[in-house]
């Protein structure tokens, strides 16, 4: 059965929409939320935008035909979020189903021109084709629709001092996704967010050289503080984004 479209995963697809005064609202709580919960904002949105795509493939069903034909044409999701899938909790029918459909596209693609004349040349060129994706990982694109609506929405609250304090104190963005916020941004708002970045960067810098002093034999007796235990994790997130969360969903 297709979802209504109340429901988590389908309300975000297509993205972009113009928004209402309530969803704008939505859209505001939904980043300071994200940025209170720490780390990058955005990783987190768009974790949640693909994690509520999987999950409704894997526990509301995919029934629907024009979401099974994306998915069949995309040969399921992209690696990451393949395993992302198969690592949650009850993936095993939900996933069966999804993958028998694909297992047997790949066979019939197979199949097809098997018996053609041996002299024909276009045979590999062809099975190559039909073997190919012929579309993207829908839950990449979710993803990447998630991380513009949160680029923008930021972007319209860059005067806001809840927004301000919460960006700092979840230590700025991961740099893939400072570089998609620049990219929407104006003049002015790119100062205030490389000011705002800065000050989360140095901040994280001054951490790193605190663990790394306490390192040092000398210093071994001094206690290493919360935030400087985790600066080597969170400098490698503020290098290459949020690693997946470690718990099983
Ligand atoms: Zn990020
Ligand atoms: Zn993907």
């Amino acid at each position: 059965m297709r979802p209504s479209m109340a429901s988590s995963a389908w309300s975000s697809y297509p993205s972009d929409l113009p928004y209402t005064m309530a969803e704008k609202d939505t859209l505001y709580f939904e980043l300071l939320d994200a940025l209170q919960a720490g780390g990058c904002a955005l990783c987190g949105l768009a974790r949640k935008a693909s994690d509520s795509y999987l999950n409704a493939l894997l526990y509301e069903g995919v029934i629907d035909v024009p979401i099974r034909d994306e998915l069949r044409n995309a040969r399921g999701p992209c690696y990451r979020h393949a395993w992302q899938m198969v690592d949650k909790r009850g993936s095993v029918l939900g996933t069966a189903v999804i993958y028998r459909d694909i297992v047997n596209t790949l066979a019939k693609a197979l199949q097809q021109d098997a018996d053609a004349p041996r002299r024909w040349r276009g045979y590999r060129e062809a099975l190559a084709r039909r073997l190919a994706p012929s579309t993207g990982c829908p839950a990449c694109t979710l993803e990447q629709n998630a991380e513009r609506r949160s680029a923008k929405t930021l972007l319209k609250h860059l005067d806001s001092a809840e927004v301000a304090a919460a960006y700092a104190a979840a230590g700025g963005l991961c740099l893939p996704h400072f570089q998609v916020v620049l990219s929407h941004a104006g003049e002015e708002a790119t100062r205030t967010l490389a000011q705002w970045q800065e000050g989360a960067l140095c901040r994280l810098r001054d951490e790193l050289d605190e663990l790394i002093r306490k390192h040092d034999y000398r210093f071994r007796g001094e206690p290493t503080t919360e935030e400087e235990a985790v600066s080597w994790r969170r400098a490698v997130a503020a290098a290459v984004g949020e690693p997946k969360p470690v718990n099983r969903e």
